[in-house]
């Protein structure tokens, strides 16, 4: 941690040990980074005897039912105020959703990340954009404050680290990362149990969904960029929900030559979610900002209010200039 957030970490641990009402929230569709962080950091408070109130904008995928203290999670924003509300996981406050709500009504505000795009949106920002996941934030900062990390924290967080490091590959994986899962395993979690969970009980139906989703996919400026298409008639075909169908994009990112893979979701009839990967040089996160998104250098993401068709001419033609020989 850099010098300057180890002092935040510590101011934060003032705010926590003095505050009453505290309010955990972080971004809409909600994904193992964000509910690990969120329900680890509630199962360290409230073995401090800490209590907080955890509170998700949008479905949780189902194979993340497993993770202890699911059912805390408040889906509605609720009426009640927070003397401090800690944001997880985000980079702008337009990803919590409904949960702005709960943002608003609190009185200190606190955001801890670790997304390149972060935009520095609360009273205190403690973001580490070379940290692996938020989750890998939450144990070092638990370290600081001297709180113990109990086994339901641990089994939170190493499912926080295990799914932003795509199962410790990805290059913000780092010795330190490694160090913490190892703590976090000597806490006698059973990680086989977790990735089987998490990897390993896939709905057939989505599985269905997603052969015939790679088999139609679309190759552009000689197989540098893949695009695969969510469409509410693919979703109803199956019957499978959005929020079950998931590494997709990574399986386009992994075809030879691809350098940019894209998965366009019709959440609406005007509003496409786009998610982008990258294998090469070209910063997915920066494209995204330029349309008011974000993320990591290779792995972003940004919504459009356009259709699904209109979506994908948009993201070709932005990626000319990045992919064109
Ligand atoms: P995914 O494609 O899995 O939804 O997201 C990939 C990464 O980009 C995640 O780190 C996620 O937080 C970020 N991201 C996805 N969509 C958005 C968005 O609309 N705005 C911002 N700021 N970040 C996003
Ligand atoms: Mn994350």
């Amino acid at each position: 941690m850099n010098a300057h957030n180890i002092n935040y970490v510590n101011e934060m641990q003032i705010l926590i040990e003095n505050s009453n009402r505290i309010a955990l929230i972080s971004h809409k569709d909600p994904d193992g980074d964000c509910l690990g962080s969120l329900l680890g950091l509630h199962h360290i408070l409230s073995d401090r005897g800490i209590k907080s109130d955890v509170y998700l904008d949008g479905g949780i995928p189902d194979n993340y039912a497993f993770l202890p203290g699911l059912a805390k999670i408040n889906n509605k924003p609720g009426k009640s105020s927070h003397d401090l509300v800690i944001v997880l996981d985000c980079s702008d406050l337009d990803r919590t959703g409904n949960m702005k709500e709960v943002f608003h009504r609190g009185n200190k505000s606190i955001c801890i990340d670790h997304h390149e795009s972060n935009l520095n949106f609360c009273d205190i920002n403690i973001v580490e954009k070379d940290c692996s996941s938020t989750g890998e934030m939450i144990y070092k900062m638990s370290s600081q404050w001297g709180y113990d990390v109990g086994k339901d924290s641990a089994i939170n967080i190493y499912t926080a680290i295990l799914t932003d490091t795509g199962k410790f590959i990805y290059d913000k994986t780092t010795p330190d990362t490694f160090r913490c899962v190892a703590e976090l395993v000597e806490k006698g979690i059973n990680f086989t149990d977790i990735v089987d969970h998490v990897y390993g009980s896939e709905d057939r139906q989505a599985v269905l969904a997603k052969s015939k989703i790679l088999s139609e996919a679309e190759f552009f400026y000689n197989g540098k960029l893949s695009i695969g298409f969510i469409s509410q008639k693919v979703l109803e075909d199956y019957d499978v929900e959005m929020k079950n169908i998931d590494g997709l994009v990574e399986s386009l990112r992994d075809i030879k030559n691809v350098e940019i893979s894209c998965i366009l979701k019709e959440t609406g009839e005007n509003s496409t979610k786009i998610s982008l990967r990258s294998k090469g040089e070209v910063n997915v996160s920066k494209i995204s900002k330029l349309f008011n998104g974000g993320g990591h250098s290779k792995a972003a993401g940004f919504t459009l209010k356009n259709n699904i068709y209109e979506a994908k001419d948009l993201v070709v033609e932005k990626l000319k200039e990045f992919l064109e020989d």
